[in-house]
This record gives C-alpha cells, structure tokens and sequence, in this order.
C-alpha cells in the first residue's frame, strides 16, 4: 500500500475542500459570526503566510491565548500544516505559570484573542522566547509592546496574502504537530507533544459509530476549551468528518450555551460535569431547547449518574462519559453499555470510566509493579499504551511516569474482561482510612444524587486514629437546607458505614482547577488552615 502521512494537513486539505459548506458559527453575544470550512481553508492559508514574514520556520512554537473561535479554528490547521508546533496556553493560568510554561515550549509568536490581552500582557514581560504577538480583533495593545514585542494585527497581518499557500507535502508524520501542558495540580505543568500522525489516528478513532460518531449531519459545539487537551479531539474530528463547529468564543455562562444549542440545533457538545451541571440547572428553572441534541460527552472527572439520568429523564438527551488524560490526546475510553445490557446493568456501564477504544490498551498495576488481572476487581493503577498515548514529556521530565512501555496514569481502579475501566480515585486523591482505601469519587456521585445537593467534594483529613478520614465540602442548592444527619442517612442505602464522611463543611462554592475540576488541593489546604466550619460526627 502506499505510505502516505497521516497529517493535519490532510485533514485540512480534505475538510476544508469536500467538505468547504460545513459552518463555523462564532458566537457574539449578539449576531452569530458565519464562516465556512472553505473560508477557513483560505484564512489558514493566509495565516501560514503571515507567519512565515514572521520568521516562523521549521518547527518553532506558535502559541494560542485564545477562545473557541474560528480565529483559533484556523491557527489549530494553519500552524501544523506549515510544519511549526501548535501550542494551545491555557488562558485560565497565573502570569507566572503561563510565563513558565512559553518559555518551556520556547514559544516564539503568541496569537492573542483582543479580549485577553491584558492577561497576557501580565505574563510576556517574563516570556524570554516570544519576538511576536499577534492580535485578533480589537484592543489596546500597548501594554504588550511595553512588554518588549513585537505586536501585529491579525487582520492586517493576513490582508492581502495568497489565499493558497504552498503547504509542505513531505512532512513526516512523527513530527511534532501539537503541544499542550497538563494543568499541573501537582508540581510544575508538563508538556505533552502530540504528533500529526497521533492526532489523525485519534480523530479517526472519535469519528467511529462507537465513540462520538461525527458525521457531516452533526453540528457540535466543544464547550470544552480548545486549550484544554486539543477540545478533547472535536476541532480536528470535525474537520475530518465535516461536521459543523458551534464556536462558544468568551460565552461560557449557561445562558447563552443553552441559546447556542437550540438557535443553532446543536446535535453534539462536549463539556466537564460542572458546566453541564449548570446547564441543567438553568433549563430546569428557565427550559430550552435540547430537542437537536444528540450526545453530550462528558468527562475530565468523574460523571455523576444524578447529572445523566436527569438530562436523560427531563431533557431526553443521552449524556455519554468518557475517560482520557491531556497525556491519552485525550480520549483513552468510552462509556457506551455492551449490546443488550438493559437498566441497571446499562447504568453500571455508563457510571464507568468506559471501555478502551481502539487503539488504547490497558492494564492493572499493583504497588510492587506487578501487573494485576484484569477482572473486574483487583484494584491498582491504571496503566495505558497506545498510538496517541504520549511516550514522553517535553524535556524528559518527570521520567517515572513510564513504565515498559506504558503510561502510568495516576488513576487507581480497575479494567473488567470487557474493557470497561472504573476509576475510584486519582492517586494523589485517595482516603486511607485504617489500612483500607475509600473512594473519594464514589462518595462524591452517591452525595450529588441527594435533591438538595449542588455539588460536592469528598477529600481525605489526617486523623490520629485512622490515619485518614473522609470530609465532605458541599454546596447546598439555593433555598434548600439538609443536615449532615440526614445526607448521612442517605448515603448510608449505598455506602458502607466505615466509609461514610464524618466531617462535613457547606460552603458556597466547590473551588475549581483552570480547566473546571474539583479543586481539592485547595480543599485540603484551607481544612488545614482552619478556614473551614466543620461540623464533626462521633
Ligand atoms: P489535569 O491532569 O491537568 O487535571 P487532564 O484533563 O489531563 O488534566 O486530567 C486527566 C485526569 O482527569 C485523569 O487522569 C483522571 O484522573 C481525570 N478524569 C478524566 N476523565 C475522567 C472520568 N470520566 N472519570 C474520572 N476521572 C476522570
């Protein structure tokens, strides 16, 4: 057979020429902004050309501070297609940790959304590589030349320029084609480089009937950020497949993703659990039509069956989890139930972490590395191989994380004969309480399937007797009240007693990561600061 790379540039080449009407829709606020595939091919080109006046060759790193928008549409297939790196910053981050992590990347130019600028601004005085900054839209951009840049605007950057441009056709598919940085709740971010040909396989692998099932029918809108592991591979899947982009850009509040849905038909979205447990909230006080809705993939922590059934049972939308890591590019597995199971056998399936898609393999690691079988119940860490799992961080760092081969994941759990993995924890987030572990996922889904309940984080407390034990932060719905007793009560129908919470705080807020996860780092740390009211059960 002939050997021919696989590479963005030919997802490029073919959505935007077969499948040039699929839309890009940006949202406003206002008047949606209208693009088509065909348009953003002839941007993309123009972009190459207008990055290559600014030096950019080889495979030097062009960073992205930006929104879901076409703008960053056309840098995600313009930047790998020329055969630089495509480099997504995480807007949510520090000045200081977005500084650390360009000058990690060795990013040289930065495309900036007009919005974000002064953050940015914040952060470039101590970005040693970067020579330009790119603007889109408009803003004030002197605090960016004050930083010592050389600032371009997008618009007049690309004016004027070919809209074809003479696109390598001997990139190798190995090469690196995109990179993303982990949020580092622990310790310094790492870096992960995906290749073109990782990136392909995964997109092909999202478009299968058993994943997300993209066809050009499809209109999908990645709510999940485009810098927050690729979009979780919708940007390229729906190229490749030509389905249609529904672009959030800053518009982010339930609001306005419900209008998107139902003015825009949207058939396929793709969020973490917190957004769409706000989403759910806001239909049911105000309704909205979900009535295109075909999928809601869900994942980036773990879903709770309350979320799915009620978007199932009140909106007839299927909520489909699924399990990855920036490290897995990042879809590792999905949860869609065996043939035939039915009810809770089905539900069983679909609370997993789900089953390996091909291409991911997984296995189950004890303590003394040994690997464990895979039946269902010895409980270890997950370890994953695969052509879009990456074989290394960016620098070597962190070299432990590999193992023969496989990625140690952090996540403890288990994988059944199917395939279907269950997470009970990460690693760094399990309860040690006498010797045996608890789940801190568990105890979490089981509490937010209580009516009063908003949301809640379960993390592990020194205690002198047990070593640990598990403390309950939870969020109470507005004009509703429930004691400790009683969602103790209630959780007591499906947990062991040894494993019920007995230290309880309600607070306002469970605080979040950059990318919309349960912070617990920050739990613990204001527990241990005293910060908290808890209330204690003897
Ligand atoms: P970060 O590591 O910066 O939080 P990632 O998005 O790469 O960013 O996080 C990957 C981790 O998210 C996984 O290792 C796992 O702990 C968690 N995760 C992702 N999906 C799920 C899921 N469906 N259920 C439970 N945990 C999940």
């Amino acid at each position: 057979m002939m050997d021919i790379p696989l590479t963005i540039g030919e997802i490029m080449r073919h959505g935007t020429t077969v499948h040039r009407d699929a839309e890009v829709v940006t949202w406003t606020g206002d008047r949606p902004r209208r693009a088509t595939f065909g348009d953003i091919g002839r941007r993309a080109a123009q972009l190459a050309g207008g990055l290559r006046e600014l030096g950019v060759t080889a495979d030097q790193r062009v960073a992205t501070f930006q929104w879901n928008n076409q703008e960053h549409l056309a840098a995600y297939l313009a930047i790998p297609s020329m055969g630089a790196v495509l480099h997504t910053l995480n807007i949510r981050l520090s000045p200081d940790q977005v500084a650390w992590i360009a000058n990690h990347a060795e990013d040289h130019v930065v495309i900036v959304d007009g919005s974000l600028v002064p953050l940015l601004a914040r952060a470039l005085p101590e970005c040693k590589t970067v020579r330009h900054v790119v603007v889109t839209g408009k803003a004030d951009t002197s605090p960016l030349a004050a930083a010592g840049a050389e600032v371009h605007s997008y618009d007049e950057l690309l004016a004027g320029k070919p809209e074809r441009f003479d696109w390598p056709d001997d990139l190798d598919e190995r090469s690196a084609a995109a990179m993303c940085y982990t949020s580092g709740t622990t310790g310094n971010p790492k870096g992960v480089t995906y290749s073109h040909r990782s990136a392909y396989l995964h997109s092909m692998a999202l478009l299968a009937g058993e994943a997300a099932g993209l066809t050009a029918a499809d209109r999908c809108l990645p709510v999940v950020p485009m810098f927050h592991a690729n979009a979780w591979g919708i940007p390229y899947g729906a190229v490749m497949a030509g389905a249609s982009l529904v672009m959030p850009d800053r518009f982010l509040q339930a609001q306005p993703l419900v209008e998107m849905v139902g003015r825009e038909r949207v058939t396929v979205s793709g969020a973490v659990p917190s957004i769409w447990n706000d989403v759910l909230r806001h239909l049911r006080e105000h309704g909205g039509d979900f009535s295109a809705m075909r999928v809601v993939l869900c994942g980036g922590s773990a879903v709770p069956r309350a979320l799915m059934q009620a978007f199932e049972e009140e909106m007839g939308v299927k909520v489909l989890q699924a399990w990855g890591m920036t490290e897995t590019s990042p879809v590792a597995s999905i949860a869609t139930p065996p043939v035939g199971a039915e009810g809770e056998e089905a539900w069983r399936y679909r609370t997993s972490a789900g089953r390996m898609i091909i291409g991911v393999q997984g296995r189950v690691v004890g303590d003394d590395d040994s690997v464990l079988p895979s039946d269902g119940d010895a409980v270890g860490e997950i370890e994953v191989r695969g052509p879009w799992v990456t074989a290394r961080y960016n620098s070597g760092a962190d070299p432990d994380r590999f193992h023969d081969g496989w990625l140690r994941t952090g996540d403890v759990g288990t994988i059944d004969e199917l395939g279907f993995i269950t997470i009970s924890d990460r690693s760094k987030d399990v309860i040690k309480s006498g010797g045996e572990w608890i789940s801190s996922v568990e105890l979490e889904n089981a509490l937010m399937g209580h009516p009063t309940v908003l949301e809640a984080a379960v993390v592990g407390v020194p205690d002198t007797r047990w070593e640990e034990r598990p403390l309950a932060a939870v969020v109470v719905a507005e004009g509703e009240s429930v004691s400790p007793d009683e969602l103790r009560d209630f959780l007591a129908g499906s947990v062991p007693k040894w494993q019920l919470p007995d230290r309880w705080a309600f607070i306002p807020e469970v605080p979040k990561t950059s990318v919309g996860k349960f912070d617990k780092k920050v739990i613990r740390q204001r527990y241990a600061d005293g910060e908290l009211d808890v209330y204690e059960q003897r």
